[in-house]
């Protein structure tokens, strides 16, 4: 019998014993830099000839790591073992599928502070983020074996016919292919690939470009927890070189993926083609972009919104999806909000995250760097800079690092493409609402739903916003990031994704079929 399920707690790094173990792990993983990880295919390690470099985004100088890449045929390779292993892993009992998955979530306890430091030097994450990344790829784990027990290994509840057997069970669907983002590079990665594993199918992982190191420790983990060969097979490869091969296959049966919109659309379209030979409809669960509001009218607590918006807006450099990118303000507080929203920017610590009291690392890679500074350079035009802003050439700075100051545009207009667009970097746009209603117009006024909080003492407001703030995860008095699995389900609606729940009650069911079995006694 399981213990009842619970949130895996946060590290408290304001003891110091915490935080020595926390410098010996990012001493210990800096000892393991540049090495070389190869493919596992069908449990065969494959090192290849061209590698992808995972750089530190702080010191783009230091290699974390080299992993090797998948070619065509890796990852054709990688389809073929997934297939033969799904064989024998959909006959494998929910209990002992479930109990590889609880062994992983045992050693991720174990590893916890190193896991962290290998996301504070592959992504630049505080020691915070890190934290709370690792935190939540536990809670995947320990959460979807659970509903996979209570899915898979009970018997569902059906009307009763005279004469007649009765059954309904959720099989597996087949090889699902696993498209990950960087941002939450273990979180995500790991909620990807295991529900469906403990669902009973077998995956093909390829995992962001920018993060395959953390991604083959998980791979590791899973393995050494007993997963069997070809459940799940790591191509690291880019996603313009072989994602579209991996999603037309005709043997793989669903793609789960979290990313952009653009690719997210791409895979949805492609999937939908009927390859040859290829006997069923492909699914999809597709998580994408969000361009998320904090509203604030005149009767909200000033103080607590304020902290909301920055804390939404720059925590991990604001490259969450759900980070507060709007803060749209009512006219009788806009002045206020602007110079509480200034002060707080000001006051954000930005620096190299192996220190622990940084608040903001740098942003993940170049081009990341590049397309931010672009938008600062538009937000000149459309709106006031109020903080932030500067646009330093990383490559003048003594460590190199893609470091963006924290960027606060005041009176931007509710159709610019500062309110309009992903950024995802850390940017945060101001705009001014006349009264409520005119908030909560701008506030929907995306193509995105994902998330949205409203910050209001007015209960009527407050209710108005449960019915017609229509985003996937709606925060009331309270910031719009940090959704907690199994107690914040989260995913978003209209561009922001094909409407699933990750950490939600009916996730694993999408990885399955529901086969109705009648038997005339
Ligand atoms: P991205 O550029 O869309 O990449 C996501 C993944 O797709 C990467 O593994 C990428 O591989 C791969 N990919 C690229 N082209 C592909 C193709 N043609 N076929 C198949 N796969 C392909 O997104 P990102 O920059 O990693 O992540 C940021 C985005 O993710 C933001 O839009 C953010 O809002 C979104 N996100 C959403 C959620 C959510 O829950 N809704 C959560 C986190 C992030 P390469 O790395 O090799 O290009």
């Amino acid at each position: 019998m399981l213990p009842e399920y619970q949130n895996e707690p946060f590290g408290d790094f304001s003891s110091s014993e915490r935080r020595a173990m926390m410098q010996r792990a990012l001493r210990t993983v800096a000892g393991q830099f540049g090495t070389t990880y190869p493919l596992i295919i069908g449990g065969e390690r494959i090192l290849t000839e061209d590698k992808i470099a995972s750089l530190n985004p702080s010191e783009p100088k230091t290699v974390v790591g080299y992993a090797s890449k998948a070619s065509a045929e890796h990852a054709v390779k990688a389809i073929e073992a997934a297939t033969a292993a799904f064989a024998t892993w959909r006959k494998v009992p929910v209990e002992a599928r479930a109990r590889v998955l609880l062994r992983a979530s045992a050693l991720m306890r174990r590893h916890k502070e190193e896991l962290g430091a290998w996301l504070v030097y592959e992504v630049s994450k505080s020691w915070g983020e890190a934290d709370a990344d690792v935190a939540e790829a536990i809670d995947f784990i320990e959460y979807y074996a659970r509903q996979a027990l209570k899915l898979q290994g009970t018997e569902q509840p059906l009307y009763p016919w005279a004469g007649e057997n009765n059954t309904l069970k959720y099989i597996p669907l087949g090889v699902g292919v696993a498209i990950p983002p960087w941002n939450f590079a273990l979180a995500i990665t790991t909620g990807l690939v295991v529900a469906p594993i403990v669902a009973g199918n077998t995956m093909v992982l390829k995992p962001a470009s920018a993060t395959p190191i953390i991604a083959a420790k998980l791979v590791e983990i899973l393995e050494e927890a007993g997963l069997p060969p070809g459940v799940l097979n790591y191509v690291p490869g880019s996603g313009g070189e072989i994602g579209d091969l991996l999603v037309d296959h005709p043997q793989t049966r669903f793609v789960n993926f979290t990313g952009s919109k653009e690719v997210g659309l791409r895979i949805h379209e492609r999937a939908s083609v009927r390859q040859p030979g290829q006997i069923w409809i492909k699914r999809t669960v597709l998580e994408m972009g969000g361009k998320d509001g904090i509203i604030v009218d005149e009767t909200a607590n000033l103080e607590a919104a304020a902290d909301a918006i920055v804390g939404s807006a720059f925590s991990f450099q604001g490259q969450k999806c759900s980070a507060c990118s709007r803060a749209i303000i009512v006219a009788d507080v806009y002045d206020t909000m602007v110079t509480r929203i200034v002060e707080r920017t000001k006051a954000v610590k930005l620096g190299n995250p192996t220190q622990p009291d940084t608040f903001m690392g740098a942003v993940i890679d170049r081009a990341a760097f590049d397309k931010i500074s672009s938008y600062i350079a538009i937000g000149q035009e459309e709106g006031r800079l109020v903080a932030g802003g500067e646009v330093v050439d990383h490559e003048l700075l003594e460590d190199g690092g893609y470091f963006i100051n924290p960027t606060v545009f005041a009176d931007i207009a509710p159709d610019a493409r500062l309110a309009q667009e992903e950024i995802f970097g850390p940017v945060l746009a101001i705009i001014k609402a006349r009264d409520f209603d005119h908030a909560m117009e701008i506030a929907n006024n995306t193509e995105y739903g994902l998330t949205g909080a409203i910050f209001s003492r007015d209960i009527a407001r407050i209710e108005r916003a449960y019915d017609e703030f229509h985003v996937g995860n709606l925060y009331i008095n309270r910031k719009c990031t940090g959704a907690l699995v199994g107690v914040q389900p989260f995913g978003g609606f209209n561009m922001s994704g094909t409407d699933s729940k990750a950490g939600g009650p009916d996730y694993v069911a999408l990885f399955t079929q529901a086969k109705l079995i009648s038997e005339k006694l």
